[in-house]
């Protein structure tokens, strides 16, 4: 990946910053990743109005969405003219008609989250910002990538709310890292289940559409109903958990995190980044309020889920990055974030291993040989024994071409 967070420090940006607090722009770097104090709804236009009535660009209105019969919702659009905000309305419309579009907006509508059709950057369809509390839906896109991606960035709206303040630049790499994963994991999941609830509607566009770009969410989703049935939650859990097998895609949330801890490390005052990364959050917490589907934790209550092989691994060129962040951090005020140390390693075949990176400083060269050597498909006696054999002939005396060659090849 290009401008990585190393690149990032070899081109100087921590000198050139050192005094850092003007150029520091909290609000490129706080763009989804901070929540905000309570949002202040100073403004807004609270008489209900005919959702056809043309508003100014800018301006915030009351609209309204029949859910059921005698159950109205009542939710806000920040205007940017008449037809993108007739599509926002449309496409609310179209979400209620499912159990889960209905959850998430009624969730929206009492967060007091405002909603728009604007821009949203040239690759993202929409986001969430926790700063004003507003979802963006890029108006660049189709429907049919906006009507579930309203939901996705619903449930994030919903999230942040649960969690309260977790202000990130105050908690540890990995701590973020587990509370971010859990998060996108459970809005691809809503984003999922409603998708496929619209589907059975008789709307599969939204279905269609999730299925070409994230197939391992929609399978895992399909599979699921097939095995579990009526355990929503045991679907919702493991559908849930399916997120994370796409290591590639895990990476790119992992790097938005790592650049910015990059950002306030360079960026930031002393006194920033004496106070940042020092807290964590209660995992048993994280599961329970982000896991949670009208209220109820779908996925149970044991933050330790999120902590497993299967979920809390890193990569080894990200894990390098957060190596670069903390003697970055220690270089500006002698501190060190040093928590992605507990994280599992993954070795060059994309085989997440039974050691974390603490533990793996401390292994041998050959005992790193033989777990980078454990393929995809390597059953877990195989890998162990290959680590065992490994080990044995490690102890074993070698010749000098041996090690030679050892050493060669480990340096490649
Ligand atoms: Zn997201």
């Amino acid at each position: 990946m290009s401008n990585s967070v190393a690149d990032f420090f070899k081109k100087g940006n921590i000198e050139t910053h050192k005094s850092g607090k003007n150029s520091f722009n909290s609000s490129n770097l706080v763009k989804g990743m901070i929540l905000a104090a309570a949002f202040i709804g100073a403004g807004l236009n609270n008489d209900a109005q005919a959702s056809n009535n043309y508003h100014r660009f800018g301006e915030p209105y009351t609209a309204e969405v029949v859910i059921a019969p005698g159950d109205t919702l009542q939710y806000q659009i920040v205007s940017t003219g008449f037809q993108k905000d007739s599509l926002l309305e449309d496409m609310v419309q179209n979400s209620v008609k499912t159990k889960t579009g209905a959850a998430v907006l009624k969730g929206v509508a009492k967060n007091g989250t405002t909603l728009q059709m604007g821009d949203a950057g040239a690759n993202s369809v929409g986001f969430y910002n926790a700063t004003n509390n507003r979802i963006v839906l890029n108006k660049n896109f189709s429907k049919d990538k906006l009507q579930s991606c309203l939901i996705h960035e619903g449930k994030h709206s919903i999230q942040g709310h649960n969690l309260g303040e977790n202000d990130d630049a105050f908690y540890t790499f990995a701590s973020t890292t587990i509370k971010n994963r859990a998060m996108e994991a459970d809005a691809m999941m809503t984003q999922t289940m409603f998708s496929y609830e619209l589907m059975q509607k008789g709307d599969s566009t939204a279905w269609k559409c999730l299925e070409k770009g994230y197939p391992w969410m929609t399978t895992a989703y399909t599979n699921n109903v097939d095995t579990c049935g009526t355990d929503t939650n045991k679907v919702m859990k493991n559908t849930m958990l399916a997120w994370y097998s796409e290591k590639g895609y895990v990476k790119s949330y992992d790097f938005t995190v790592a650049n910015f801890y990059a950002n306030l490390i360079s960026k930031g005052s002393n006194n920033l980044i004496m106070e940042m990364a020092c807290k964590e959050h209660n995992p048993d917490s994280v599961i329970t309020k982000v896991c949670n589907m009208n209220g109820v934790p779908y996925a149970g209550t044991d933050g330790s889920l999120l902590q497993t092989k299967e979920t809390f691994y890193i990569e080894q060129d990200m894990y390098k990055n957060t190596e670069a962040l903390t003697q970055a951090m220690y270089n500006r005020v002698g501190r060190v974030d040093y928590s992605a140390w507990n994280m599992y390693v993954v070795n060059k075949n994309g085989v997440t291993l039974d050691v974390n990176y603490a533990k793996w400083m401390g292994l041998s060269r050959s005992q790193i040989k033989a777990y980078e050597k454990i393929k995809p498909q390597d059953t877990k006696a195989d890998a162990k024994s290959n680590v065992k054999k490994d080990k044995k002939e490690a102890s074993k005396t070698i010749t000098l071409t041996q090690a030679i060659n050892l050493l060669n090849n480990s340096r490649g």
